[in-house]
């Protein structure tokens, strides 16, 4: 299957294109040439197939023409080598839980199978030496370090903001080692972002290294989270319950939420999508004014959703044709302020017992407000609370248990090389990489 670019100003592409260039040439992302839905015998037998099997359904569609049928399976089984579990959190609602990857968040499914993709295509053409760059203000740096650990020709440079990030989110990128580089840029997020995408444009390096970005525009990245949102109605299909379902998205970029409209036009069987922002919320206006304003991004307690201007965005706006009529129809938007986070937070653990995180937090609110008389709600929690441990802490007065990998992570040896924010210095190590 072909790629085509949002934009429609570049020609169409492979799949091998669409993933070593992230970007379409004119600036557009990419999407595929067709979703077609899945068979009725798919959807029978929803309630007796496993997180592998429903991955494996979805991801031929995407992949089938590219990739063989039976590697296809290996790279499905070892993205998802981890549960997604269901949990029932109130009378009517659940969480989706996509955090116990290894960097407890969901960021992990599309990183993992990206690189898995990228590597059997490297491996087929005997390249090696490739380079992945990735600028990072915290989840991403981890999701794609631990995702690439280890493949084989596939070398990773992380850079991040000295001092701006967690010493949670540092820890899972720089102790890793082997394949993987952390790059301690001595400037902002913006610093970083500008170092990668000088070195992209930089004829000499790319003459030297073969260079791809890994960041949440890649394709290979977004269409793996569609695999999840099946496994979540067969979840609640497996225990007997049928009600129209109502999926709540946290949303940043909006690639999660891309991810399900994606599975919404394979057929999945769901009523309509709330999209939960924090004060980061173009989209939220959007749906209710038909105008899209974008913003500089607001920092809130829910940091991986401070985007001012999502680029998935565009994506969305492709399926629906610009057609803001047609998009209200199937999204609803909603948007939380830091101090209702805390006190859904709060309100969760207190009435619940359950620990929302508070990215999942404003999937929840949503549900809680929007969710209708006879529909069931299921909201993706896309981060272990523990990764937000203070917060939790402020808020509930109460420790999110660590889990052992995020502990064994705050063990390890931290290993970065200092970076300035000049692009020379920058220019200077790739080439003699
Ligand atoms: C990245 C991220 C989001 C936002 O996802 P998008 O696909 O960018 O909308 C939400 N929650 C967590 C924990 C994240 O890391």
């Amino acid at each position: 299957m072909n790629y085509y670019s949002t934009n429609r100003r570049a020609p169409e592409v492979s799949l091998r294109e669409a993933v070593m260039q992230g970007l379409a040439p004119d600036g557009g992302l990419y999407m595929p040439q067709e979703i077609r839905p899945l068979p009725d015998v798919f959807y029978e037998s929803l309630d007796g197939l496993t997180l592998a099997d429903v991955a494996y359904a979805a991801a031929i569609r995407f992949f089938g023409d590219d990739v063989p049928a039976d590697i296809l399976r290996d790279m499905v089984e070892d993205t998802l080598s981890f549960p997604i579990p269901l949990v029932q959190v109130d009378e009517r609602i659940f969480a989706l839980e996509l955090f116990h990857g290894p960097t407890l968040a969901f960021k992990d499914v599309g990183a993992r199978f990206m690189a898995r993709l990228l590597s059997y295509f490297i491996k087929k053409e005997g390249k090696g030496n490739v380079h992945v760059l990735v600028a990072t203000s915290g989840d991403t740096g981890s999701a794609v370090a631990n995702g690439f650990l280890g493949v084989p020709g596939i070398e990773v440079v992380v850079l991040y903001p000295k001092g701006k990030v967690s010493p949670t989110q540092e820890m899972q990128f720089t102790t890793l080692g082997r394949n993987i580089t952390a790059l301690e840029v001595d400037g902002a997020f913006d610093d970083c972002q500008r170092l990668v995408k000088s070195a992209f444009v930089d004829p000499a390096v790319n003459g030297h290294l073969c260079l791809t970005s890994a960041n949440s525009i890649n394709i290979a990245r977004l269409l793996p989270q569609s695999f999840y949102y099946f496994h979540a109605v067969a979840q609640l299909r497996a225990q007997g319950i049928t009600a129209p379902v109502v999926m709540s998205v946290p949303s940043g970029n909006f690639g999660n939420l891309t991810a399900g409209l994606i599975a919404h036009r394979m057929g999945l069987p769901v009523a309509r999508f709330l999209a939960a922002n924090n004060e980061n919320h173009p989209v939220f206006d959007y749906l209710r004014t038909g105008v899209y304003v974008p913003h500089p991004s607001i920092a809130t307690l829910a940091n991986a959703m401070d985007v001012g201007d999502p680029s998935n965005f565009a994506r969305m706006l492709d399926l629906y044709g610009g057609n803001h009529h047609a998009m209200t129809h199937d999204i609803q938007g909603d948007w939380f302020t830091n101090e209702m986070i805390a006190d859904l937070i709060n309100h969760t653990f207190r009435t619940t017992g359950y620990f929302v995180d508070p990215h999942g937090a404003c999937a929840y609110g949503a549900l809680l407000r929007h969710l209708r008389p006879g529909e069931v709600g299921i909201f993706l929690e896309t981060a272990h609370p523990a990764k937000f441990g203070e917060t939790m802490r402020r808020v509930t007065g109460v420790d999110a248990p660590v889990p052992q990998r995020l502990a064994e992570f705050m063990r390890g040896t931290k290993q970065s090389l200092p970076m300035s924010r000049d692009y020379d210095d920058f220019r200077q190590y790739l080439l003699q990489r």
